[in-house]
């Protein structure tokens, strides 16, 4: 029996008798958008963060586009303002920037960790750039510490991308609680999912809070009053009622998946591949990567692919076409970034569900060792 790269089906199943009686309390009350539900869950997460608010919004990508809004709305951007961020990024973290009409400057990442490296960000950085977007790819935090210091030394806003990385730290400060506001989402697949769409924004800032709670509701900051030409992104209670039934088993996961992590780096020496940590790893040591997802990388990765298929593993390619290739910016597809280039060419993703046996770790350590290059 294959191994799935991640059953989501049995990973909600844990918890099934708690959804349901998340959801039915929902259904009973009467009261489906912006409620008490959708208010304890924002409490909840902000604590988690560690920052001082957190608005639920419907996904990710708009945690990322209604924060730069609200930036505009406040004077701190306007359009065609520079933004940094990693080459290598999923697509939504500049879809974001390119929405605001704002200038995404795609920088080359670290090839070991693949994100911004405080060298090349530094190296970047003009007198149109006025913010950094930290993307912790695969769940790996950016190198905050560094970043922020060129931010106060610059000036510049940092508005994390925290949809990988839910609860990865540095010296016990959680992203989200890093930049001036960081985006979230809660996609079913991510390592806090919901059962559908959902997103969140995390900030200390109390007026950057509030403009984006009232550009995710039309505008409103106050019923029939409108401030700004909004939209409507709002966290159903439904799923904000189930996300927090999520949230209590956020931890226990995380540190599953960090053992999977360890099992993987000391035990998988095949030296066709290379792992995304130290072989001195340990669950303890890697508090800044919460594993989303274990991506190796190898000169051979459709080779690699296609027997670890057959071996009864199945990996996924996150992600087979950087952005600067996507026919969506036709215009960037000339330019080069080859470092970038070559991470699509190399990274596979192996299965590192919190659900996976030992034996199943077993079988995904043993199939990638058996692997011979052609
Ligand atoms: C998933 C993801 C997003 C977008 O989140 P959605 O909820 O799917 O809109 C943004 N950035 C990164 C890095 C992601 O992985």
């Amino acid at each position: 029996m294959t191994i799935p790269f991640l059953d989501l089906k049995s990973l909600n199943a844990q918890y099934r008798q708690d959804l349901i009686d998340a959801a039915v309390h929902v259904i009973d009350s009467g009261w489906y958008i912006q409620g008490t539900e959708l208010k304890a869950f924002e409490s909840e997460f902000s604590e988690y963060c560690g920052t001082k608010h957190c608005i639920g919004v419907a996904n990710g990508l708009d945690a990322l586009t209604l924060t730069l809004r609200a930036w505009k709305e406040l004077g701190k951007l306007k359009e065609g303002d520079e933004i940094i961020v990693t080459a290598n990024t999923y697509i939504a973290s500049i879809l974001a920037i390119t929405e605001n009409r704002l200038k995404p400057v795609l920088v080359e990442p670290d090839e070991q960790t693949y994100n911004l490296c405080p060298t090349k960000t530094a190296d970047a950085i003009t007198s149109k750039t006025k913010a950094i977007m930290a993307v912790h790819l695969y769940g790996q935090l950016a190198p905050m510490p560094e970043l922020m210091a060129l931010s106060d030394q610059h000036g510049l806003l940092v508005l994390e991308d925290s949809a990988q990385a839910h609860g990865a730290a540095i010296n016990g400060k959680k992203a989200g609680s890093w930049g001036h506001a960081s985006g979230f989402s809660f996609y079913p697949g991510k390592n806090l999912g919901a059962l559908g769409d959902a997103g969140a924004v995390t900030t200390s800032d109390d007026e950057l809070a509030s403009t984006i709670r009232a550009l995710g509701n039309y505008g409103s900051h106050k019923k029939y009053e409108n401030l700004y030409q909004g939209v409507n992104s709002r966290l159903d209670e439904i799923q904000a009622a189930l996300l927090r039934v999520k949230l209590k088993h956020l931890n226990a996961e995380t540190r599953r998946r960090k053992e999977i992590a360890v099992a993987y780096v000391s035990r998988i020496t095949n030296t066709a591949l290379s792992h995304p940590i130290p072989a001195t790893s340990t669950v303890e040591l890697l508090e800044n990567h919460v594993f989303h997802l274990y991506v190796i990388r190898s000169a051979e990765r459709d080779i690699l692919q296609a027997y670890l298929n057959n071996a009864g593993v199945q990996t996924l390619i996150h992600y087979p076409i950087p952005p600067h290739k996507q026919q969506a910016y036709a215009e960037w597809n000339a330019r080069g970034y080859l470092q970038t280039e070559t991470i699509h060419q190399q990274v596979l993703s192996l299965p590192i569900s919190p659900l996976m046996t030992n034996e199943q770790v077993d079988t995904v350590i043993d199939a990638c060792n058996r692997f011979e290059l052609g």
